[in-house]
């Protein structure tokens, strides 16, 4: 288990922001939680579900990518899910 699978997206503050990193091009495109939370699809996913559904946003590429945490100071909830 990991603070991906243990977490669902609406139990993050709307305003935290994620990072989704790209495991091919290396771009990173940032989101906020209440930015994914308007996918009616990932209104309820939990973290590992949205990393699996977000792809990278460069035109052509379409990799996967990894989504981190990013530290906000207000986010302190999110935290609580890290080792
Ligand atoms: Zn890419």
């Amino acid at each position: 288990m990991t603070w991906k699978t243990e977490l669902r997206l609406d139990d993050l503050d709307p305003h935290a922001r994620l990072e989704a990193f790209c495991t091919a091009c290396s771009a990173a495109r940032y989101y906020t939680v209440q930015e994914l939370l308007a996918r009616r699809a990932l209104a309820h996913a939990h973290l590992d579900e949205v990393e699996t559904a977000l792809k990278c946003a460069q035109p052509g590429c379409r990799a996967p990518v990894t989504l981190y945490e990013v530290s906000a100071g207000e986010t302190e909830a999110f935290q609580g899910g890290m080792p």
